[in-house]
């Protein structure tokens, strides 16, 4: 795999994090706000499904605290407990060697 391949393998495994962990977080509004709205119609909580979209969304989570730079290889960003970024579009640049989000070296912005 060349270099430039490798760089975009990277950044797109961690779109597709960012779109399970906020497809997981809607869903789970999704039931929340149902089962309020209309709690005869529901009568069963989808328990299954609430457990399943917050484990989801864990090991999400977890994935981001270990998301390496492909760069440096070095955690990309391991002050998530600090600056919570994952509600915005998460951290914008590797702290160790600055790589940007998506970014490929050698290739024009
Ligand atoms: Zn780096």
């Amino acid at each position: 795999m060349t270099d430039t391949g490798r760089y975009e393998a990277a950044w797109a495994a961690r779109r597709q994090r960012y779109g399970l962990y906020y497809a997981l977080l809607a869903a789970l509004l999704a039931i929340t706000v149902g089962t309020l709205a209309a709690p005869d119609r529901l009568p069963v909580a989808p328990i299954g499904v609430i457990v399943f979209a917050i484990a989801g969304m864990l090991g999400a989570t977890r994935w981001f605290y270990r998301f390496r730079c492909p760069r440096c290889g070095e955690v990309f960003w391991s002050q998530w407990a600090q600056k919570p970024r994952i509600t915005e579009s998460g951290p914008q640049a590797c702290e160790h060697c600055g790589l940007k989000g998506d970014e490929i070296p050698g290739e024009a912005p």
